[in-house]
């Protein structure tokens, strides 16, 4: 109690100070960029999802533990790692990884001491090591300590939750994880609610089989609620499943466009020229990530190959 009067009483006066000397530089705030707005939103029985920077987190909270599906990057990780303690006083159980990309598994180190175990598809595992030593960031990273290769089913509480491979897709090992109870799935990067996605060729994506794991997932979790990996600003990240069959619809689109342009001898270049795809003028470019021309290149390469 002392404490906390002595605390409160410091603050106290230096709020004070702050207001006296608000033209002094070290008292005006807004000089450092704000922190991102991170935000825990309910889906149903103690599962949600978790939106900070990176891709969408998606969580269990109960009474028997926490599990987090993702990571962001550190400063978002260290809120979420903080909510789910909150939320789940026996702590959290463990992470899982969609895939490796670093706005996925950034802040896996946040989460390392506060996590049991972590758990990802052991592709995903491999190019997260290779990828991660090459760049020389492997000091700042936490690899899995369990790894599964078609599937993966755990209890937590009673939540069972699953992890599945259905082949390469949006990289070359990305996991789909099921909350069976709750009816909610976790896409990672297979799902991009209408924002071009990327398509990691080194990694050993395809845009063919990226087309029939939605069609699969679609048709086994036909009432499910699905978190996507990311989505247009103004665009949920979550949402049924036939909007993983519009994902589907764009990408037979991108590689219908690109074909023509291949019958036609077009060259490469040309044809990822292209300012929109026919029918899709919903979808949206961010940075030099996700675009139009990514998409076509990868489906140009693809169809090539
Ligand atoms: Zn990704």
């Amino acid at each position: 109690m002392r404490f906390d009067r002595r605390r409160f009483l410091t603050t106290s006066s230096l709020a004070l100070a702050g207001t006296a000397f608000a033209r002094v530089p070290w008292a005006q705030p807004a000089q450092t960029p704000a922190p991102p707005v991170t935000t825990f939103t309910d889906i149903r029985r103690n599962v949600g999802f978790f939106t900070g920077q990176g891709g969408t987190i998606g969580w269990l909270a109960s009474a028997a533990g926490a599990v987090a599906v993702d990571a962001q990057f550190p400063a978002t990780a260290k809120a979420c790692v903080e909510g789910l303690q909150q939320r789940s006083p026996k702590g959290i159980e463990m992470l899982i990884n969609t895939h490796y990309h670093g706005d996925h598994t950034g802040g896996n180190a946040t989460f390392r001491p506060a996590v049991k175990r972590i758990v990802q598809q052991e592709r995903c595992a491999k190019l997260h090591r290779e990828t991660t030593e090459k760049a020389g960031t492997a000091a700042q990273q936490a690899y899995a300590d369990v790894m599964f290769g078609e599937s993966w089913s755990q209890d937590v509480g009673d939540e069972k939750m699953w992890g599945y491979f259905y082949g390469p897709g949006h990289t070359g090992g990305d996991a789909v994880i099921v909350f069976e109870r709750a009816n909610v799935v976790h896409m990672g990067d297979l799902m991009f609610n209408r924002l071009h996605p990327r398509i990691d060729g080194p990694s050993g994506a395809s845009i063919r089989n990226w087309i029939t794991i939605l069609e699969r997932v679609a048709k086994r979790h036909t009432d499910a609620t699905f978190i996507f990996g990311h989505g247009k600003p103004g665009q949920p990240v979550t949402g049924p499943a036939k909007e993983l069959l519009y994902l589907r619809d764009y990408f037979t689109a991108a590689l219908q466009f690109v074909q023509k342009g291949i019958g036609a001898k077009q060259p490469k270049e040309e044809i990822a020229k292209a300012t929109e795809l026919p029918g899709f003028a919903d979808y949206a470019a961010s940075g030099t990530a996700l675009t139009l021309a990514g998409v076509l290149n990868a489906a140009y390469d693809e169809l090539t190959r």
